[in-house]
């Protein structure tokens, strides 16, 4: 029997006792190790009544029990659902009358409310960051032996949600060849190898951190270190083992902002990649020049893992998300759907084997985005520049339209950004009689000297049409970001949507 994606990652990896996951006590887990917990997993999940196609929920902090977790609902036919630790009870509630788990996995602190989130019949077990819990000691009573249940590539193998920065969270159903593609074609993009040592301090409830990261490291067999969180300390003491590491870009500006972060520190590193959220053109700069690294960004999303890449060997250009990858098509499209020529800026579609089969329960949704054709409309707006680079321009729900007409807020930002006493900026449309929405941007300080307003919007006058030009400047001492570190524009178009009214 297969089980496409399981016999990929895990299959050869059996009675391997090389390092896998590396604590940050030193202490290390085996290839092996985590082969035969999964296998108990496995067993216990299929003895709790969870059937191949059932949705198994896990809520639970990083821990090396938890990525075996993940292996072991796959291991079993079942579709994983891993959900942010920082979600309340009450959002955990939603999630789960959602997706109708036949199992729910959360920290023990959440136990004693479960009621909160739980129906009364459901099923609830428990594993904390320590690895500890009910599932554990469940999982420790069962067999390592365990023969992965069939499934094909077709079959699901998650439901991830996305991160809710636009609306309300989708469950992206995702198959087995959707994710072990995407894996096959990172692995080889990027050079992954059974010698290298990832440096892992992403959450592993979101794509970055559980497929990117982790799916990559186990195809190729190479260890990683297991870190719970970022935290830069741990981090700059354990760089100089790894060879590689997957960043988002606030991983990068709590780097540069630490002293003892120098060049020497990760001058064994091979590789530093960025994703999530845009990397300023100024990070990828003083990156370069203070480690001779250039950080490789690529572009992707829940729905469709990641679609394009900076290359490997060649040009990796601040400010792109470089080409699609091996596999993935990439087209802009203007509002009537059609292609645009290169230079214009267009909604991204893309399509491959790495797009998802479509939104958990939402039809209409899944119709309006997922076309019959295969093309997907990512809701990102961007452009390809004359040498085939992809550059993301935003998302197109933060288009502010002023007036009639269209203003991209990156435009303005990446002005706002070389200003004295800028950190950095979100551009944001507001409700404005007259406009239709005013332009408002948020700016947050650098920490020497404070940014002028009246400065500021001299500066601009002459670079940007009236139009696109800020009807208020607002200074803040930092922007408000979620765990990937995605800025909130809907946060703050909601703080200021009485400014102009
Ligand atoms: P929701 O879909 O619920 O509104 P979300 O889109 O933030 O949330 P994710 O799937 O986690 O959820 O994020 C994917 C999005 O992140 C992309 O659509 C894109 O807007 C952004 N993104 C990812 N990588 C990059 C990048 N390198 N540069 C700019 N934006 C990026
Ligand atoms: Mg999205």
């Amino acid at each position: 029997m297969t089980n496409t994606l399981f016999d990929a990652l895990m299959g050869p990896r059996k009675g391997e006792d090389r390092d896998f996951l590396i604590l940050q006590n030193g202490a290390a887990l085996s290839y092996d190790d985590i082969y035969r917990l999964s296998g108990q997993m496995a067993n216990m999940l299929t003895q709790t009544g969870v059937q191949p196609g059932d949705r198994v929920a896990v809520q639970v902090e990083k821990s090396p029990q938890a990525l075996a977790l993940y292996l072991a609902a796959v291991r079993a036919g079942a579709v994983f659902l891993p959900l942010n630790t920082a979600y309340t009870a009450a959002e955990i509630g939603y999630f789960v009358g959602d997706a109708e788990p036949a199992l729910v996995v959360c920290d023990p602190s959440r136990q004693a409310r479960r009621d909160d989130f739980m129906p009364p019949e459901g099923r609830l077990m428990t594993l904390d960051a320590d690895g500890r819990g009910s599932l554990s000691d469940a999982a420790a009573a069962c067999p390592e032996r365990h023969d992965p249940v069939a499934r094909g590539g077709a079959d699901l193998a998650a439901i991830l949600y996305t991160s809710g920065t636009t609306g309300r969270s989708k469950g992206a159903m995702l198959s087995h060849d959707n994710l072990l593609s995407n894996a096959r074609t990172l692995a080889d993009a990027w050079r992954f190898t059974a010698q290298d040592v990832l440096l892992h301090a992403l959450p592993i409830f979101h794509t970055h951190g559980l497929f990117v990261a982790s799916n990559v490291s186990m195809l190729t067999g190479g260890a990683m270190i297991w870190l719970p969180k970022f935290d830069a300390d741990t981090v700059i003491r354990l760089l100089p083992r790894a060879t590689a590491m997957m960043g988002v870009p606030t991983f990068y500006t709590r780097l540069l902002d630490r002293d003892d972060f120098t060049g020497d520190l990760v001058r064994d590193m091979r590789l530093f990649t960025s994703g999530s959220a845009p990397l300023l053109a100024e990070t990828h700069r003083a990156f370069e020049d203070r480690t001779g690294h250039r950080i490789l960004e690529r572009y992707g999303m829940t729905e469709t893992n990641m679609n394009t890449s900076n290359p490997y060997d060649g040009e990796r250009r601040a400010g792109t998300v470089g080409f699609p990858l091996p596999g993935v098509e990439l087209k802009i499209t203007g509002e009537d759907g059609a292609e645009l020529p290169q230079g214009e800026i267009g909604l991204i579609e893309v399509r491959g084997d790495n797009v998802f089969q479509g939104y958990w329960r939402m039809p209409e949704k899944t119709a309006e985005e997922l076309g019959a054709d295969g093309w997907f409309k990512t809701g990102d707006l961007g452009m390809i520049d004359p040498d085939g680079y992809v550059v993301i321009v935003g998302r197109g729900k933060d288009l502010i339209i002023s007036g009639g007409f269209n203003i991209y807020p990156k435009e303005v930002e990446l002005l706002i950004d070389e200003m004295p006493g800028v950190l950095e900026s979100a551009v944001i449309g507001v409700p404005h009689p007259d406009f239709g929405e005013g332009v408002v941007a948020v700016i947050a300080r650098d920490r020497t000297t404070p940014p002028d307003p009246q400065q500021i919007m001299a500066g601009l006058s002459d670079r940007l049409a009236r139009f696109k030009q800020p009807k208020k400047v607002i200074v803040i001492d930092e922007l408000p970001r979620n765990t990937m570190g995605k800025v909130q524009k809907a946060a703050l178009r909601a703080e200021y949507a009485d400014l102009f009214t």
